[in-house]
Formats: structure tokens, C-alpha cells, sequence
């Protein structure tokens, strides 16, 4: 039986030069199509999340979504959406961050979450760690304690992982 990361990384499809040139993208659909990865990955995430105090995870728009709100369901709390500017109907507190070129900008629900509140932030994907760098500032902020980050691919050679550690206790990354 192979590893979760074997798993992920047979399953995971790269994609060169999209969406712009020199960019290979790693397309994760086709673990969506495997129901079986799809509940291992929750049950691993779960199993090294033991003992971690958890009261909300907060998933990055729009592919954190998709493990972010299976992890909530799994674990039983609540699930929250950090969303591009404009996405949030109700008030919002946003954060602006430096991208390669230009700038984003991401959203929360000014009631998301209770201040005090330990907040897990979760994405499909680690590339630099600036979105998820943003998403622990703004929750931070907010008065929320960021509990750790999941992923369930990360890119190495980018050193997100080094750039994110000393923001939380916990960095799990599935496959590198
Ligand atoms: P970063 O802020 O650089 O860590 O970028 C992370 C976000 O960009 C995640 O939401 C990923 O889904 C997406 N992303 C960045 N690079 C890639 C890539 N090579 N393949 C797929 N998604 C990517």
C-alpha cells in the first residue's frame, strides 16, 4: 500500500505553462475523482491534528474549499470561507498582500469567528505561503489564534514551508 504522499503525487496531474507561461501547474482534480484518496487524505489530516485545539478552520478560496470543508465536517466545527475582495455579502475585514507582480486582496466575515478562538487555515496548495501568510495576519487581527496550516501539496523548491512555520505550532503538509 502506498503512502498518502505517493498517492497524492500519482494522482496529482502537471500541467506546464498554465495558466501563464513558465508556470506548472499541479491540477488536483484528479484526486476529487477518487473518493477513497479523497477520505485518506481527511483521515490523515485528522490523525495528526490529535490533540490540537481547533475551534473553526478557515479555508482559502476557492480549491481550500474543497478539503477545508470535509476536515470541518470530519473534526465538527465550524467551517470559513477566506474569499477574494468583493465575494462576501455581509461586512468584511480585509487584508491586502503583495503578490510576484501587483497586489490581492482577501476577506473574512467580521463575524467569522469569536476573538480567542483558535482558527486552523487550510488551502489545497503551499507555493510561497503568501496567501496564507495574509489569511494568519487578518485572522490575527481579528483576535483569533491560528492554530496551524494544512495542505495537501506543497511545492519544496519555493520554501513556503520555511516562511510559514514560525507563524503556528503546526505546518502539515500531505506531499512535497
Ligand atoms: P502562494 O500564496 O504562493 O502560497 O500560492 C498559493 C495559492 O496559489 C494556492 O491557493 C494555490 O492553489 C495556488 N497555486 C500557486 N501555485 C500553484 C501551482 N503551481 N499549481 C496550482 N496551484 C497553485
Amino acid at each position: 500500500m502506498d503512502t498518502i504522499a505517493q498517492q497524492i503525487k500519482t494522482a496529482i496531474r502537471d500541467i506546464p505553462d498554465f495558466p501563464k507561461p513558465g508556470i506548472v501547474f499541479k491540477d488536483i482534480t484528479p484526486i476529487l475523482k477518487d473518493p477513497v484518496l479523497c477520505q485518506n487524505i481527511i483521515e490523515s489530516f485528522a490523525l495528526q491534528l490529535q490533540g490540537v485545539r481547533i475551534d473553526a478552520i478557515a479555508g482559502i478560496e476557492s480549491r481550500g474549499f474543497l478539503f477545508g470543508l470535509q476536515l470541518a465536517g470530519k473534526l465538527g466545527v465550524p467551517f470559513i470561507p477566506v474569499r477574494k475582495a468583493g465575494k462576501l455579502p455581509y461586512t468584511v475585514k480585509q487584508k491586502v498582500y503583495e503578490l510576484e507582480y501587483g497586489a490581492a486582496t482577501i476577506e473574512l466575515h467580521t463575524d467569522a469567528f469569536e476573538p480567542g478562538q483558535h482558527i486552523l487555515i487550510h488551502d489545497d496548495l503551499l507555493a510561497t505561503g503568501g496567501t496564507v501568510t495574509a489569511a494568519s495576519e487578518l485572522i490575527t487581527e481579528m483576535g483569533g489564534i491560528v492554530a496551524g496550516f494544512t495542505f495537501v501539496v506543497g511545492l519544496g523548491f519555493l520554501k513556503g514551508k520555511e516562511k510559514i512555520t514560525p507563524l503556528a505550532e503546526r505546518v502539515i503538509v500531505l506531499a512535497n
